[in-house]
């Protein structure tokens, strides 16, 4: 099967023919039907989150079943499933209290050594787990979640992180509630998200802040409404104006970059909650001042996918989607096919994409 291969950070993806391996217990082997392309796979490419390598990146896939493992029974081959690169174990500390996206085994499957055979027989890592920028996959049945035979699987996969992690990061980390204003700090693939899930839970206003006025114009079919051109603005002054000079109840920053994060803090009410969502380099700090983390009783929280847990939200975000709830198809820029993936990589380095999703 083809995959694009990351042999160096900073380099380009290959093409390359590889071998996935016989089953091992409890394991499905999945038939690719598309991928969006994430931030934090570029993240991964450019070096900014290390990973072993050379590897298959992508961990927002949706396919059908191709193989079982003898005992497997949550999924059966021809089954269409999206894939969820965070696989709940169900019996951990974290898990038993409801936050299965820290699940402490959650990840084990994406660090369990190489997942693929190269033509030299050398072993190929999984960076997430999923490794969705290939034909096929082979993942933990529990990661391949089955969703309705006829939703289109260009629009499902990008439930597999981008929807849950935006959405989720209002509805189920900050949780929103009618009438409280939002702020989003960027708006490609999860920041489009997450205003659609302001809008779900019927947050007033829902502003939406970026460089790129295109974006923007995005920003707003997605539920924004009041926007804020961030390359000629200054975002918290703007997000003062709108809200009575006191400030957001909810920032919700999706840029991961610290600065960004600052502002996200800064444009927060007194007592108002800031919602840490995108994924910053390996390293990055930001500070707060501590007088005014006080003096202000602001709430600083990090999320990781959205609080999601795969089972319950992906099937969610499809019948949300199906009844005219969200709007999953505002978030693709395009469509490519696998050896394209570093053009949607520096697009998006540029600014100037949502979601781009492979097809095979
Ligand atoms: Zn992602
Ligand atoms: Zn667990």
């Amino acid at each position: 099967m083809k995959a694009a291969v990351l042999r160096e950070s900073g380099r380009a993806l290959s093409v390359e023919d590889l071998e996935l391996p016989a089953l091992a217990p409890g394991q499905v082997r999945v038939r690719l039907a598309a991928t969006g392309v994430c931030h934090s796979d570029l993240s991964v490419a450019r070096g900014a989150i290390p990973g072993a390598l050379p590897a298959v990146l992508g961990h927002e896939g949706a396919g059908v079943v191709a193989e079982v493992a003898d005992g497997v029974s949550q999924v059966a081959p021809g089954d269409h499933v999206v894939l969820s690169w965070v696989v709940p174990c169900r019996r951990c500390f974290y898990c038993v209290r409801g936050h299965t996206e820290l699940c402490e085994h959650g990840m084990d499957h994406a660090f369990a050594g190489p997942y693929a055979r190269d033509r030299d027989g050398a072993g190929v890592f999984s960076t997430f787990g999923t490794a969705t920028f290939g034909e096929e996959t082979i993942v933990p049945a529990n990661a391949a979640v089955p969703i309705d035979p006829e939703f289109p699987l260009d629009l499902a996969a990008l439930v597999g992180c981008g929807v849950v992690t935006g959405i989720g990061a209002v509805v189920h980390s900050a949780c929103v509630r009618p009438g409280e204003s939002v702020a989003v700090i960027g708006c490609g693939g999860v920041g489009l998200s997450a205003l659609q899930g302001a809008r779900l839970a019927g947050a007033s206003p829902i502003i939406a802040i970026d460089r790129v006025p295109a974006k923007l114009d995005l920003a707003r079919r997605c539920g924004a409404t009041e926007t804020v051109d961030a390359s000629t603005q200054d975002a918290v002054a703007a997000v003062r104006d709108l809200t009575a000079g006191r400030g957001a109840d909810h920032a919700i920053e999706v840029v991961g970059s610290p600065a960004t994060m600052q502002s996200a803090f800064t444009m927060t009410r007194r007592a108002g909650t800031v919602t840490l969502v995108g994924a910053s380099a390996m390293g990055d700090v930001v500070t707060f001042g501590a007088m005014q983390m006080m003096v202000d009783a602001k709430t600083v929280r990090g999320c990781v996918y959205g609080s999601t847990d795969p089972q319950r939200d992906f099937p969610e975000m499809l019948r949300l989607h199906s009844a005219g709830k969200i709007d999953l198809a505002l978030l693709v820029s395009g469509h490519i096919a696998l050896g394209e993936i570093d053009d949607a990589f520096s697009a998006m380095e540029r600014g100037e994409t949502a979601r781009t999703i492979v097809v095979y």
